[in-house]
């Protein structure tokens, strides 16, 4: 069946230091885990050639925050895919809500990034969700819906293997108000039938899509337990590692 994945986003935080503590503290205790659950730590920039050394002869997977679509040339301030692929990285966050809403980016081009990380053999974990307003206003699912299509048009027939959706609703991000169970449970199957629609049965079941938003140890394993939830994306629990160990042994 499709494994599961827990995933740390650092977001901005961490010197390089303190990325060595951690990681040095992670691995031994995530050894056994990592063949029944995938153990990403998605790193700044800075820390992430790092993260790539440390876990380069384990089977911990080292992820960038965010790239651009370009590979090279005259773009001030980015990163390309070839130079994480260069220092380790296996997969990438895209389209993070932070980056939605604090940075401008939009549906295309969270589509632009999520075609070129895949071109690249990253694994892009695409970042849907919708706000506390959108949702009031039943709106959910047409912004949902909206940021899953704008992805999957500009992917070319991906294997279920290939990309990772995050369902990452904003208003339980850092909130410390996590979704329910059954309201994890109800958008991600929702999202993962329209990932049927449109990319085949055999995709949509193979395709792994994670829950995000104040995910903690005391909440991790109900949520981890609902049918179409592969597993967590996870911000403010992830930044202490015995505290994430505790979230990956939550999706086992
Ligand atoms: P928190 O776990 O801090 O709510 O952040 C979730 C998130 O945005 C992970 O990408």
């Amino acid at each position: 069946e499709r494994k599961p994945m827990m995933a740390a986003n650092w977001k901005m935080n961490k010197t390089v230091r303190e990325a060595e503590d951690y990681v040095a503290k992670l691995l031994p205790r995530v050894s056994d885990a990592t063949d029944e659950v995938d153990v990403a730590v998605f790193a700044p920039f800075t820390s992430l050639p790092t993260v790539g050394r440390m876990t380069q002869d384990a089977a911990v997977i080292a992820g960038a925050q965010n790239l651009y679509f370009e590979d090279s040339g005259a773009y001030t301030g980015e990163v390309s895919a070839p130079m994480l692929k260069d220092v380790g990285t296996g997969a990438v966050i895209v389209g993070h809500s932070e980056r939605r809403e604090i940075f401008g980016e939009t549906d295309e081009t969270v589509a632009r990034k999520a075609a070129k990380a895949l071109e690249a053999g990253l694994v892009p974990i695409v970042c849907v969700g919708e706000t506390k307003e959108e949702r009031d206003a039943g709106g959910m699912w047409d912004k949902v819906s909206g940021q899953v299509r704008a992805v999957m048009e500009a992917l070319d027939g991906p294997s279920g293997d290939a990309v990772v959706f995050a369902y990452e609703p904003i208003w339980a991000i850092g909130t410390g108000e996590t979704a329910s169970p059954e309201d994890a449970q109800e958008a991600i199957g929702q999202i993962r039938g329209l990932l049927g629609e449109l990319g085949g049965e055999e995709f949509a079941g193979s395709v792994r899509i994670l829950y995000g938003g104040s995910i903690k140890p005391s909440n991790a394993a109900d949520i981890m337990a609902q049918d179409d939830v592969d597993g967590g994306l996870v911000g403010g629990a992830s930044l202490e590692a015995e505290s994430f160990v505790e979230l990956v042994e939550a999706a086992r």
